[in-house]
């Protein structure tokens, strides 16, 4: 992978992870772009090397890989794999989501446990960062499949984990139906009721507003870089790619604050409805139904549906934001967005956006907001679930609400400053990955070489 490196301590790190993870290209991805925004902060701060905070913030703290045993509906003896990698304490018990897809793979895991560390510092929250998740598909398994899988998983993952240890939560395909079963079989196997998952039922400790936070929050950022510029979102088209939780609530947020979203997408294809598509009708399709996103026509004959999910980037609009999953976003639809006039590309999935079509962007006038930083507010919104928790409190949807807001609007102007203060206004890349970054190194440097 091409990343330019000036920096020999950088260089030298790099090239050692490269060594030592050859087989994990997502990993590698995220590292190389996080290392070579850091240029400038290393060159300023010569302690960084000395006291190797780079070697070290690039080798999660714990790797854990499991077996997962539980028996189909037929009978059958199914085995799995599972993963968890708590990959830094430094600030806060590492905290991530658990993802459930037949792709799932260690390395899959440690970019998202990487991402996850800068992300979590980015809220201003004290949450370390964390991932796991197992190469299972809650795809087409009946409720009770689901639940015996869950219960083989967490009867491992127990003993890892801890409200002031490790904090997992959902992200794709575990939503609250897997959250709920998870947090039961906790429940039994150690005799606690505690905060120990986040993202849970509201009648047993869950938060309001954690099921829209991410997609709400991906708005109220871009919102708020809008303001900055004068402009807002009002009568801006808006592509969404995805149909799931993140890309539910971006669509609702959108339309609230004057967007109109035009295209959605699952895995199998897009649907495309000029008028603006309705949140509640693939709420009920995705959500009640589980059904694929093509069903939409049923409700809107009007609209037209695309096989093939990658088509709808050839959607003009004002605002793309890809909510469904790593590296969907390549070249040629970046160069069909700049073509079409496309001025904001924000990511609600974690690196949607692969590397060569992020500069493309970049040098071709399209704002560009990383995923750490644009979808924060999901985890920033599992924070605050902590919170109440540990308080044993609720609070209202519209305090949780308020809240996430204003932490989404500091996530902004945080980045946007570190950007500015070395050089590189309107390089949020940068900006993001350095103010994560500042928080972690300095809570590293603080407690010794650990
Ligand atoms: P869900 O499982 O709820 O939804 C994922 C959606 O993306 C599904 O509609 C899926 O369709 C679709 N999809 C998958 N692959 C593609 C593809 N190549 N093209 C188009 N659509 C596709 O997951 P979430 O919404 O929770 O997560 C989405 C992304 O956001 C992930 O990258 C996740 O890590 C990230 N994220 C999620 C957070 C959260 O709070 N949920 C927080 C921060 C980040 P299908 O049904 O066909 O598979």
């Amino acid at each position: 992978m091409a990343f330019t490196f000036t920096n020999s301590y950088l260089q030298g790190v790099y090239e050692d992870v490269c060594k030592k993870n050859a087989h994990e290209p997502e990993f590698l991805q995220a590292v190389g772009e996080v290392l070579e925004s850091l240029q400038p902060v290393v060159e300023q701060n010569q302690r960084l090397a000395k006291s190797g905070v780079i070697d070290r913030i690039v080798e999660p703290e714990r790797s854990l890989l499991f077996r997962i045993s539980w028996v189909d509906d037929h009978g059958r003896v199914q085995v799995n794999r599972g993963y968890r990698v708590q990959f830094s304490t430094a600030i806060g018990p590492s905290k991530g989501g658990l993802r459930f897809h037949p792709s799932v793979n260690l390395s899959i895991i440690k970019f998202l446990g990487f991402e996850q560390v800068f992300k979590n510092s980015l809220t201003g929250l004290p949450m370390g960062g964390g991932k796991g998740g197992a190469d299972f598909d809650p795809k087409g398994k009946s409720d009770n499949e689901v639940m015996r899988f869950c219960q083989s998983f967490m009867t491992e993952l127990q003993r890892h984990i801890g409200p002031d240890t490790d904090v997992p939560a959902g992200d794709i395909g575990v939503g609250a139906r897997e959250i709920g079963y998870l947090f039961g079989q906790y429940k039994r196997i150690r005799n606690e009721f505690n905060g120990v998952l986040t993202g849970k039922g509201l009648s047993y400790g869950g938060s309001l507003a954690r099921t829209e936070a991410t997609g709400y929050g991906l708005c109220y950022f871009a919102d708020e870089m809008l303001k900055a510029a004068g402009k807002s979102f009002q009568g801006q088209s808006v592509v969404i790619s995805g149909s799931g939780n993140v890309a539910i609530y971006a669509n609702q947020k959108a339309t609230e604050l004057g967007g109109k979203v035009i295209a959605m997408s699952d895995s199998n294809g897009y649907i495309v409805d000029e008028n603006g598509i309705d949140y509640k009708v693939i709420q009920e399709i995705k959500e009640v139904k589980r059904a694929r996103i093509k069903t939409y026509l049923d409700y809107v004959p009007t609209a037209k549906y695309f096989e093939g999910c990658q088509g709808i980037w050839t959607v003009p609009c004002g605002i793309a934001l890809p909510c469904a999953t790593q590296n969907e976003v390549h070249m040629e639809d970046v160069e069909n967005l700049v073509k079409n006039g496309c001025k904001i590309l924000a990511e609600g999935a974690n690196m949607p956006t692969t590397l060569e079509a992020t500069e493309y962007v970049q040098e071709h006038g399209i704002v560009f907001f990383p995923g750490k930083a644009a979808n924060a507010g999901g985890v920033a919104t599992s924070g605050l679930e902590m919170s109440q928790n540990s308080e044993r409190l609720s609070w209202t949807f519209e305090e949780v609400d308020a809240k996430l807001k204003g932490i989404m609007v500091s996530i902004f102007h945080a980045i946007d400053d570190a950007a500015k203060r070395y050089g590189h206004e309107g390089n949020y890349v940068m900006g993001a990955n350095i103010a994560g970054f500042e928080k972690v190194a300095n809570a590293m440097m603080a407690q010794g070489i650990v």
